[in-house]
C-alpha cells in the first residue's frame, strides 16, 4: 500500500506555472498502445502499396469509392456531410466532406505530400559497361547519395507511349521478382575513394543501376547485354529503349515496412516522408463524418523537389477547387481561404541521441512526444517559412488539448544548423491561417526511416480532432 503524500507548495506552483511533458508511452494505457498498434497495421499496408505518388494517389481513390466519395462535380449543391475528391494529373488528390456551416465561414484543410525522395531514370537511361547493362539515374529530391547504394531497388512508374497507351511498371515487390541495384566499391580498393567528403562518397553520376549481365547470343553486334535486356523489358512491357523518352520510371528501395525493436515501437520504411503524414490525414478525413467545417484534406505532389509543378502546392490546384467549391454556394474563394485554417501535414527531425549536436534539446521534437507542432520552418534567419501567427498556434492548443491529443512542438535543428520547408508558406499564401503539423522521423530521406506507432496514432488523432472541432477561430 502506498501513503498518499501532501504536496509542498512548490510542487503545487511547479505544477500551475511550468510546462510538464510526458511521452505518450508514460501517460496512455496498455490499451491505447494496442489502438496505436492496429491503426499501424493499415499504414503499413499503405506504405507497401504505394511507394510513389501515382500509386498512392490511386490507393486513396479507389479507397474512397468504397466508401461513399464522389468525384467533385463544379455546380452542384452539395450539402453537409456530402463526400467528394479531385485527383489532379494522377498525381496529386483533394478530399472534402462538406460540413454543417456555410463554406463563407472557412474550411479546414490538411495538407500532406506523396512524393518522396529516390532515384529517377533519365530519359535516355540505358547502357552498357564492361559487360553489365545499366540504367542511368538521376536523384529526386534531397538524399544522402551514399546511402542509395548496396540498398535492393525496386523499379516503379509508367511508361507513356507514343500511341497513347501507358504501360504502368512494377517490379521488385513480389517474393519473385527480381530487384536492381547500385553498386559500391569494396573496401579493400577504397583508400581513394575514402578520402571523399561524405557528400561525394557516391557522387550522382555513380547513382547507375545495375539492370542485367547476360550476352545475346550474336556474334555480329556490340552491346549484347545491353540488348539482352532491351529484349527481356520488350517481351514484359512491349516498350522498346525510345520509349524511355515519354517514361517516369523510379527506382525505389525495394524492402518493405517492417516493426523495429523488440517492443515493436516503431515502424522502419521507405518513404515515412510525408506518407506518414498523408495516410493519418486520409484516414482522419474519411473518418470525418459529419464535420462543422468543410474538411479538405490535400496531398500533393512535387514538394521534395520545391513544390514546383502543376501537381505542386506552388500551383493553383489547391485555390482552384476552393473556388469551384465556393462557386456552388455563390462564395469567392478568397473569402472562404481568409477565414480558413490550415494544418500543414509533413514530417519534422526526431531527436537522434547519436547526433545530439544539430538539436536543441528545449524545442526539438521527440520519438514518443505525438504530433509535432511546428510554428515555422525555413532556414537561417526564418527564410522561407509560414511563420505561424500566435493565435493560429493558440487556436491549435486549444483544439488538441480540449480533445486530450498529446502534441509536442517542434523546430528543424538547432539555429543555422541547416533547415528545409513545407507546403505551408504556399496555403499562406492563399489567405489561411497555416501551421506545420506532423510526425518526428529518424534517419529522414534515408532509404529506410523510422517513426514512432504511438506518434502516427497521435498525428492521426491531432488531424482528425482539427478536422472535426467545432470550434470557431479568433475574429480578425
Ligand atoms: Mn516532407
Ligand atoms: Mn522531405
Amino acid at each position: 500500500m502506498s501513503e498518499e503524500k501532501e504536496r509542498s507548495f512548490g510542487e503545487e506552483l511547479k505544477e500551475k506555472l511550468l510546462r510538464n511533458q510526458k511521452s505518450i508511452g508514460e501517460a496512455v494505457s496498455d490499451e491505447e498502445i494496442a489502438d496505436a498498434g492496429s491503426f499501424c497495421e493499415g499504414y503499413k499496408d499503405f506504405l507497401n502499396e504505394c511507394k510513389t505518388e501515382r500509386e498512392a494517389v490511386e490507393y486513396m481513390t479507389s479507397f474512397l469509392k468504397k466508401n461513399g466519395f464522389s468525384e467533385f462535380e463544379c455546380d452542384k449543391q452539395y450539402t453537409g456531410g456530402s463526400k467528394v475528391y479531385r485527383i489532379v494529373h494522377g498525381k496529386a488528390l483533394i478530399v472534402a466532406t462538406i460540413g454543417r456551416r456555410p463554406i463563407s465561414e472557412g474550411v479546414r484543410i490538411v495538407a500532406s505530400h506523396i512524393d518522396s525522395p529516390r532515384l529517377d531514370l533519365k530519359p535516355n537511361p540505358l547502357y552498357e559497361n564492361g559487360e553489365i547493362a545499366y540504367f542511368k539515374t538521376h536523384y529526386y529530391g534531397g538524399i544522402k547519395k551514399y546511402q542509395w547504394s548496396t540498398v535492393p531497388l525496386a523499379l516503379h512508374g509508367v511508361v507513356a507511349k507514343k500511341d497513347g497507351t501507358i504501360v504502368k511498371v512494377k517490379l521488385g515487390e513480389d517474393k519473385e521478382d527480381p530487384v536492381f541495384c547500385v553498386s559500391d566499391l569494396l573496401v579493400h580498393l577504397a583508400g581513394e575513394q575514402m578520402k571523399r567528403p561524405l557528400s561525394e562518397g557516391i557522387k550522382g553520376e555513380e547513382l547507375n543501376i545495375i539492370i542485367g549481365s547476360y550476352p545475346f547470343k550474336d556474334e555480329k553486334i556490340s552491346d549484347k547485354v545491353k540488348l539482352n535486356v532491351m529484349r527481356i523489358i520488350f517481351e514484359k512491357y512491349g516498350i522498346t529503349e525510345e520509349d524511355f523518352l515519354s517514361a517516369e520510371l523510379t527506382a525505389v528501395p525495394a524492402f518493405h515496412a517492417a516493426d523495429v525493436g523488440f517492443d515493436r515501437s516503431m515502424i522502419g520504411s521507405y518513404g515515412h516522408d510525408d506518407r506518414v503524414c498523408a495516410y493519418t490525414s486520409f484516414m482522419a478525413a474519411v473518418d470525418c463524418e459529419d464535420p462543422e467545417f468543410t474538411c479538405v484534406t490535400v496531398m500533393a505532389d512535387k514538394e521534395e523537389i520545391g513544390s514546383e509543378g502543376n501537381t505542386g502546392m506552388a500551383s493553383n490546384f489547391l485555390l482552384n477547387f476552393i473556388d469551384d467549391l465556393a462557386a456552388c454556394y455563390g462564395e469567392k474563394a478568397h473569402r472562404v481561404l481568409e477565414k480558413s485554417y490550415c494544418m500543414s501535414a509533413d514530417v519534422n527531425a526526431a531527436f537522434d541521441p547519436t547526433f545530439p549536436d544539430v538539436s536543441e534539446k528545449n524545442n526539438c521534437a521527440k520519438l514518443g512526444y505525438g504530433i509535432v507542432i511546428t510554428k515555422y520552418t525555413g532556414a537561417r534567419g526564418k527564410s522561407g517559412t509560414n511563420d505561424a501567427s500566435a493565435e493560429t498556434v493558440a487556436f491549435v492548443r486549444r483544439i488538441l488539448d480540449n480533445a486530450g491529443v498529446i502534441w509536442q512542438t517542434g523546430e528543424l535543428g538547432k539555429v543555422d544548423a541547416g533547415g528545409g520547408g513545407t507546403v505551408a508558406m504556399y496555403i499562406a499564401n492563399l489567405g489561411p491561417n497555416v501551421v506545420d503539423a506532423g510526425v518526428p522521423v529518424l534517419s529522414m530521406h534515408a532509404p529506410f526511416e523510422i517513426v514512432s506507432k504511438l506518434d502516427v496514432y497521435s498525428t492521426y488523432q491531432g488531424f482528425k480532432t482539427f478536422l472535426d472541432s467545432k470550434m470557431g477561430g479568433y475574429p480578425d
